[in-house]
């Protein structure tokens, strides 16, 4: 059932206000569960974006002159208003992924407590105070505003992905513009309803629904945004990072994962295999720290894969809390999947449960892809160095440690990792050894949380870590300030 309260066509925010696209036209969502249209999406344009971001530089200088603590009262009165509307901001983001309320429920809760934590950096906002070579000169430094914050999200976990950026840009001073995705506009015009309707200005978070090349690329371009901060494929990051990087602008990229999960020959099993299945398959592998490249000892190989694939095979699909996973976001996202499982097949990889999209009456005419395990292809096959952002998951066969953490690093994507051992020796040696920006012992690939950096290295961002206390050093710029006192003014 579609919430009453999601407009006919969804609208952007621009100064406080609930607006159409000046062009006047609009796409459909669909529902990733029924395949049927649930409402019309504002389809804007470069006008839209520079009349955003006007808006926005008018704002910001009034949010700048806030102190931090007052900005933070602000950040916690939508984080507080967040929560008297969970259900709701829930119902959405179910609607709109397909995910079961009850995810959507964790999902908006962790949104929540990112707000929460964001609030409590304006009570710290702390810059450093040094010594200096010259007597009576003292050293410190201040974190200022950066300006304007353009901010790009993926679908896969909405109202988490908005929290992610809007408040560390927040806090920092910048006035924002968001530019939701395409697949989930309603939850980032909610958020933007409650952001207003707990007092934050108007004009310093404008939210801009449209397609990526309409309304993405122009944000990018703009002078006028000083920051720019996107998450969503390498791919779509690199042409990001270009055209920003052709004006000097700063830009954090939150890129995609290949993320390797190791079973080792001591490892509890069924821990590996709860694990394996969570972070393969939970969110329907729409996350990217989902763990796609299941790097097994050959001594618990086939032991492993044999429960693996059983309790593979009794997960329950669908969009209920009972339900184990949902659908993936779109019918494209689907067949660029499919193809990619045939190409493998091709390419000699062998498909040993899924690998097909449910097709029975309760799934078809949804964007249900089974869960897929593929074993035989080879660690350099394209599929094995290919994010697919659904759930599916390779297994290899390794002989030792050291193969595993070879494997494991042999990825032009480097952002999550996780081990299954009982060896302190093997656990920290792969925590040290592997190249990721988060490495896990006995546990899932994904799991991060909000006052923790997140973010890759290689192929899987540019260096940055957000949020934590991290996402400040995104959206905050470093000023040095130099007193010299003068001892003979005494
Ligand atoms: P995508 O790159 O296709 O789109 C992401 C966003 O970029 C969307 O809002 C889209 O409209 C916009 N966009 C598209 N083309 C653009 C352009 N030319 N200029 C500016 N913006 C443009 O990604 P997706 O398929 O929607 O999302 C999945 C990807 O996001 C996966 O690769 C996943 O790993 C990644 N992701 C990364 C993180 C992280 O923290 N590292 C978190 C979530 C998702």
């Amino acid at each position: 059932m579609i919430p009453d309260f999601i407009p006919a066509t969804v609208p952007n925010w621009i100064n406080g206000e609930q607006v159409k696209a000046l062009s006047s036209e609009a796409f459909d969502k669909l529902s990733p569960h029924s395949g049927g249209k649930l409402y019309r999406v504002s389809r804007s344009g470069e006008d839209d974006v520079e009349l955003a971001i006007q808006v926005a530089v008018g704002a910001q200088t009034g949010w700048a002159a806030l102190t931090p603590v007052q900005r933070g009262e602000v950040l916690h009165d939508i984080a507080q208003l967040m929560r008297r509307y969970r259900q709701d901001i829930a119902a959405v983001v179910a609607l709109e992924t397909g995910m079961s309320f009850g995810a959507a429920m964790g999902e908006t809760g962790a949104a929540i407590a990112q707000g929460e934590f964001m609030a409590g950096e304006g009570r710290r906002f702390y810059g450093r105070t040094t010594t200096s070579a010259t007597p009576y000169k003292y050293a410190s430094t201040v974190r200022q505003p950066m300006g304007v914050a353009g901010l790009i999200i993926a679908a896969n976990t909405p109202i988490a992905n908005v929290a992610w950026k809007v408040f560390p840009a927040l806090i920092c001073g910048n006035a924002a513009i968001l530019k939701a995705a395409e697949d989930t506009p309603a939850t980032a015009w909610l958020f933007g309803r409650i952001a207003h309707e707990a007092g934050l200005p108007r004009g310093v978070l404008n939210i801009i629904q449209g397609h990526g090349e309409e309304a993405g690329a122009p944000l990018v371009a703009n002078a006028g945004v000083d920051v720019v901060s996107f998450t969503g494929s390498t791919a779509v990051g690199r042409l990001v990072a270009a055209k920003a990087g052709a004006r000097l602008a700063k830009v954090s990229l939150e890129l995609g994962g290949k993320n390797p999960l190791v079973v080792c020959d001591d490892a509890d099993l069924d821990n590996a295999v709860t694990w394996t299945l969570l972070a393969a398959f939970s969110n329907a592998g729409q996350r990217c720290a989902a763990a796609s490249r299941i790097i097994v000892f050959e001594a618990v190989y086939d032991q492993f894969r044999d429960r693996l694939v059983e309790r593979t095979g009794g997960l329950s699909i669908g969009p209920d809390d009972a339900d184990d996973l949902g659908p993936v976001i779109n019918e494209k996202q689907l067949n660029n999947m499919l193809a990619a499982i045939e190409k493998a097949k091709e390419a000699g990889a062998s498909v040993t449960i899924g690998g097909h999209r449910l097709d029975d009456e309760a799934h078809a005419p949804g964007f249900y892809m089974a869960p897929t395990i593929i074993e035989n292809a080879h660690p350099r096959d394209e599929i094995s160095v290919t994010e697919l952002f659904g759930p599916i998951t390779c297994l290899y066969r390794v002989r030792d440690f050291a193969e595993a953490l070879h494997m494991a690093n042999a990825s032009p994507y480097g952002l999550t990792a996780a081990i299954h051992t009982r060896s302190i020796h093997r656990a920290t040696e792969f925590a040290q050894k592997v190249q990721a920006g988060v490495a896990v012992v006995n546990g899932g690939t994904h799991g991060s949380e909000p006052h923790m950096p997140f973010g890759g290295l290689k192929q899987s961002g540019n260096g940055s870590r957000e949020p934590g206390t991290e996402a400040l050093d995104v959206y905050s710029e470093l000023k040095d300030i130099y007193i010299n006192s003068d001892p003979g003014l005494l």
